[in-house]
Formats: structure tokens, C-alpha cells, sequence
């Protein structure tokens, strides 16, 4: 579920609505783009509406990720997954190919894009100059605004709430490519 002003009070009532028609769980994540400033506004009602949800995932047996952030202002509870607003490992390990043909750093939709399938493969977009470009950009003080207060949450085990490596991934109609090796590592 992706919260927007309207319909964040709705989260403990979709845990309830997923538990009835036995969805294994619920990620909640916040709408990114525009300033942001409602969520600042109403960064207590976003935590209580985290906190009535939360209990509801318990009572139910129910997997629920929230974000640990709001603004880049900490959830003051445990329950809060780790987001990606400190440090992104995500956009090494996935790609995100749009309707389009524009493949994109991550399932985010972040809008910078490092190219076109139409265009080009996704071998020489995936080592181009906007996809480096990108990688240095992201290990310097200077990273894409998008990527600002990022709600990506990386799923935690729920023996011990160590985040899961999560495997290397291209969200890519119609293939079963696997990604190509990490920018990093070559
Ligand atoms: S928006 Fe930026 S920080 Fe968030 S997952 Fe995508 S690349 Fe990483």
C-alpha cells in the first residue's frame, strides 16, 4: 500500500482487509514526489496510524513493513523497517525496466533513467555513462533528490529482524534475464 494524505488513516483497516482475504502480508510505503510537507505535517498521526496498524499485523498474524522514517524524522518505536533513507544498496542489485523501455535505477520509480531498450541493450545501459553517472552520484553527497528520504524497506527475517539479503533482481516484463553483475563489481 502506497500512503498518501488520504488514505493513511485506511492502514490498520487494509492489515484487516488483507487478513480476511488471507494476504500473506502488507508492505506500506509513502508516496514520493511534491514536497512532501504533509507528511512533516502529520508526521504523529502517520506514527499512530504505524502503531494501530502494527498491533492489528500481531493480533492477526499478519507480515507488515513500515517505514522506520517519516521526512527523514525516526519512528520513534521498534516496529519500523530499515528504509533506504541513510544508504541504498537496492539500486546495485535491481533494475527497473518501464512500459516503455526505459530502464530505471530501482521499483521506486525513480525517474532518472539510464536508457532505452529500444535503443540499446540492457548490457550497454546497464554500463553506459548514465548508469555510472548515477553510481557515482549516489556514493557522493550529491545523490538524486528522488532518493531523498527513500521509503524502499528491505524486509527483515522474522526470527531475528536482520534485514534479508535480498537476491539480485531485474523487475522486467516478459524475461527471465538475470542482472547483470553489480556496476561495483566490475
Ligand atoms: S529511490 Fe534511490 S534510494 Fe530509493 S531505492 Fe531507488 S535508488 Fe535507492
Amino acid at each position: 500500500m502506497t500512503l498518501v494524505e488520504s488514505n493513511f488513516r485506511q492502514l490498520p483497516e487494509m492489515v484487516r482487509f488483507a487478513a480476511r482475504h488471507r494476504v500473506g502480508g502488507v508492505i506500506a510505503n509513502m508516496v514520493k514526489g511534491g514536497d512532501g510537507s504533509w507528511k512533516v505535517r502529520h508526521h504523529d498521526e502517520l506514527a499512530a496510524a504505524f502503531r494501530a496498524s502494527h498491533q492489528e499485523a500481531n493480533r492477526l498474524g499478519m507480515l507488515l513493513l513500515l517505514p522506520d522514517q517519516i521526512e527523514g524524522r525516526p519512528v520513534p518505536e521498534d516496529f519500523g523497517t530499515e528504509s533506504n533513507d541513510r544508504g541504498c544498496p537496492t539500486y546495485l542489485v535491481e533494475a527497473f525496466v518501464r512500459y516503455n523501455g526505459d530502464v530505471c535505477p530501482c521499483n521506486m520509480m525513480n525517474p532518472y533513467t539510464y536508457g532505452n531498450l529500444r535503443r540499446n541493450t540492457m548490457d550497454e545501459i546497464l554500463r553506459g555513462v548514465l548508469s555510472r553517472l548515477f553510481d557515482y552520484l549516489m556514493a557522493s553527497e550529491a545523490k538524486h533528490p528522488y532518493c531523498r528520504h527513500c521509503y524502499f524497506l528491505r524486509r527483515r527475517t522474522l526470527e531475528d529482524g536482520v534485514a534479508a539479503p535480498r537476491a539480485q533482481e531485474v523487475f522486467f516484463a516478459g524475461s527471465s534475464s538475470p542482472r547483470l553483475p553489480s556496476l561495483r563489481e566490475m
